[in-house]
């Protein structure tokens, strides 16, 4: 079970979303009531809700209830906006939609398919790579994604107070070829830029780090967490890379760009990293859509990953033979620097393994 921050608990209807006294509703936020904080804090929905406000049929989930208990159903209105309502396969409700398919036991699939726990010296730290650590800062999320590898992990156990985060501090200060501290989580970016501001500034003091990474699905799901606070406190000597979590164009509305350039302008380098997930973005026409408008928002694309073995989400696969055939139909279509890495992550290995082209 994953553990919310204060702000995260809260009722499970959102009062701007619906109206049911006239049967109407917006999804439309106004954005001078709602500040990214409290867009978060209004994020979390049950499945019913959810089906209700994008006239989805619920049909079939009684019996499937824990589905949304052990991993519950959140999306901020931001995101919600972009769904076409009444489509059951909008891309973007599939990301979030608790599915029965979650429940069928895979075998060879685990609760922890990246063995994460075996390599973590501190408290929310991961060393797996050569010079670089990730760090998990925070245990929240501003959307739950069904296929996430992290959707089992023992946030309960990994308290992310400052003195944990400090414990992990002191391992980097000690690690003398470490160069680059990645942010992690559940999302960086759920953080308040007052703890966000005491972290990167304690990263900032190991005179070893010359960069900061931040992997984050926030400017995607509520652009306006991209406020000029957050701009300031990244603004210091470090190198800042903030990888974007974008799967499929539709993702990107016009807050979203506006967010992503203002990154851009101010000088952070921006990445894309998506995941390869059946039905969802599975063909070179969407991906190749995806990449172009990340590019025009100022954003590369880094990696486009296999999904991971995890248990529940063996319905988003596709077969290694059919993702590297998309590849080089994608890569016939794109700039070289257009397109992303295939790549899959193993447990052992020294670094993410790029898949060959067929
Ligand atoms: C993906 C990952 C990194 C970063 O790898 P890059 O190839 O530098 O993007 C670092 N640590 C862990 C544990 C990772 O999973
Ligand atoms: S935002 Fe990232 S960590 Fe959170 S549920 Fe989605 S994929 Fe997982």
């Amino acid at each position: 079970m994953i553990e919310y921050h204060s702000f995260c608990r809260h009722e499970k209807s959102c009062t701007s979303v619906s109206s049911p006294l006239t049967g109407k509703f917006s999804i439309k936020t106004s954005k001078k009531e709602n500040s990214w904080q409290q867009q978060l804090s209004t994020a979390r929905r049950g499945f019913y809700e959810l089906c209700q406000l994008l006239d989805i049929t619920s049909d079939g989930f009684e019996g499937l209830e824990k589905l949304d208990d052990d991993f519950p159903v959140i999306a901020p209105t931001a995101y919600l906006s972009r769904i076409v309502k009444g489509d059951p396969n909008d891309p973007l409700l599939l990301q979030i939609l608790p599915n029965a398919a979650e429940l069928i036991e895979t075998p060879g699939y685990s609760q922890d398919p990246l063995e994460e726990e075996s390599s973590s010296p501190a408290p929310g730290l991961i060393h797996k790579y050569h010079g670089r650590v990730l760090l998990i800062a925070s245990s929240t999320c501003a959307i739950h994604c069904r296929y996430c590898f992290r959707r089992h992990y023992p946030y309960q156990e990994n308290r992310f107070q400052r003195n944990q985060h400090q414990q992990a501090l002191n391992y980097i200060r000690s690690n003398r070829e470490v160069r680059e501290v990645i942010l992690s989580g559940g999302d960086p970016l759920t953080l308040s830029n007052k703890y966000l501001q005491w972290l990167v500034n304690s990263i900032a003091d190991i005179p070893q780090i010359s960069t900061l990474r931040i992997h984050t699905r926030l400017p995607v799901v509520i652009p306006d967490r991209v406020d000029t606070d957050l701009l300031d406190l990244l603004s210091g000597r470090l190198n800042i890379v903030l990888v974007i979590h974008c799967n499929h164009s539709n993702e990107i509305d016009e807050e979203v760009g506006y967010a992503l350039r203002k990154l851009s302008k101010s000088g952070i380098t921006l990445l894309n990293q998506s995941v390869l997930l059946k039905n969802i973005n599975d063909d070179a026409d969407t991906l190749g859509l995806l990449s172009h408008q990340l590019f025009d928002n100022g954003v590369l694309p880094y990696y486009l990953h296999m999904p991971d073995q995890t248990q529940g989400t063996a319905h988003f696969d596709i077969s290694e033979a059919e993702a590297c055939s998309l590849m080089s139909s994608l890569a016939g279509v794109l700039p070289g620097y257009l397109v992303p890495r295939l790549v899959r992550e193993q447990p052992t290995s020294a670094s993410k393994t790029q898949l060959p082209f067929l």
